[in-house]
């Protein structure tokens, strides 16, 4: 009946299921967990009528042209650059933390002598990740460095992480780096923005198409077993691709223990007001239990919505409870150990592929997501 099993229907599954589908004549068949498609991109309108992201704000970026036309395929753009503030003490400060931001922090002559310095060590327009920045020798840059580590980095990762910027991998806190340059944009990339009309529309049309059939609300291990090196699919021995893009450790029923994540609890409030912070997104890096507020109106561009929805998020350990989510991997090299071990129950189904953030253990952004389910589609 099916030459290819997808398991789950976020962006990796989506886009592998219509490459193979499309392009390599495949009969596809996808299982998800949930009762939607779209993972955790997923968008709905609340019942107030105002466009959310159930599973926490969703900006798509992206450099890769390859990338961006193929989506724009499935969906047109809402295209802006991103801008996120920190709030600290009563301002609101531009993140990253660029010369915008300098100048707001310091009085002008300290201001002008410490850009001259910053430019000077790195160059205008450089990336500096905040750790690379504390090992400057320079006592002025240092203070700089200190000054972005105490009310941008530390707080907000001891919440988001329960660890120190010091104690986690560099790649995190690298993904948001001091800007030598005035560009309050939270990103740096050509295209960025939200799909017009929602992501959930994006999964919606990726997925139809006469080679796919999509069940939703089915978890796989009632219809897959890895038995040995083989994959049965309701009984059946199945020589198919299979695309497994579910927590791995889960799949084995978390046999050597289980892979840490990190969980994210959503509050969501709606007012009935214009705006409530007037910016899509507001960093909490000094105070307060939540890491960032999104006001999703500023996010999706949506003009005919009553009042205004916000989410608010909290962060947690994941522990495997039902109704938690693992929303982030924790990279470590102790982490990722326990997840090869994993893997390498796997190494024997030569038609068994790992694909995403869960099943890969890996921080993958969206772009990069579509681009390696792009490559594996076309690699099978
Ligand atoms: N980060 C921070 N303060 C900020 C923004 C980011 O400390 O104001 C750190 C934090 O550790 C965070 C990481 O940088 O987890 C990556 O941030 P990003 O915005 O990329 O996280 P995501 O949107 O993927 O949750």
């Amino acid at each position: 009946m099916y030459d290819s099993i997808v398991i789950g229907a976020g962006i990796a599954g989506a886009v592998a299921a219509r490459k193979l589908a499309e392009e390599k004549g495949k009969n596809v068949l996808v299982i998800e967990q949930r009762s939607h498609i779209g993972g955790n991109c997923y968008d709905e309108k609340d019942e107030s009528g105002v466009l959310i992201h159930n599973y926490g704000p969703h900006i798509f970026h992206t450099g890769m042209e390859e990338v961006f036309s193929y989506l724009s395929r499935f969906t047109e753009w809402y295209l802006f650059g991103h801008e996120v503030v920190a709030k600290v003490g009563g301002q609101l400060i531009p993140v990253p933390f660029n010369l915008n931001t300098l100048h707001m922090v310091y009085e002008k002559e300290k201001a002008d002598r410490l850009e001259q310095k910053l430019v000077a060590a790195y160059g205008e327009g450089s990336r500096v990740p905040i750790m690379k920045l504390r090992e400057n020798e320079d006592p002025d840059i240092r203070e700089i460095a200190q000054y972005v580590y105490e009310n941008v980095f530390l707080r907000y990762t001891m919440k988001q992480w329960g660890q120190k910027p010091e104690e986690i991998s560099p790649e995190v806190t690298g993904r948001v780096p001091v800007l030598i340059s005035y560009d309050n944009r939270y990103f740096q990339d050509k295209y960025q923005g939200v799909p017009k009309d929602g992501f959930t529309p994006m999964f919606e049309k990726m997925l139809t198409h006469p080679g796919i059939t999509v069940k939703c609300g089915v978890d796989c291990k009632e219809l897959l077993k890895l038995e040995g090196d083989i994959i049965y699919f309701k009984g059946e021995p199945f020589a198919g691709d299979v695309i497994f893009t579910g927590a791995l450790d889960e799949l084995f029923d978390c046999r050597f223990g289980r892979l840490p994540y990190r969980s994210l609890d959503f509050k969501f409030e709606h007012y009935d007001e214009e705006s409530y912070q007037g910016h899509s997104v507001v960093n909490y890096t000094v105070s307060e239990e939540f890491t960032r507020i999104t006001e999703f109106k500023y996010l999706t561009g949506q003009k005919d919505a009553n009042g205004t929805t916000i989410v608010k998020e909290y962060p947690f350990a994941y522990t495997g409870a039902k109704g938690e989510i693992p929303y982030y991997a924790i990279p470590n090299e102790e982490n990722q150990a326990l997840y090869e071990k994993y893997r390498a129950l796997t190494a024997g189904m030569k038609n068994f592929h790992l694909l995403g953030r869960l099943a890969e253990y890996k921080y993958y952004n969206i772009d990069a997501m579509t681009k390696k389910a792009m490559e594996l589609a076309e690699q099978l």
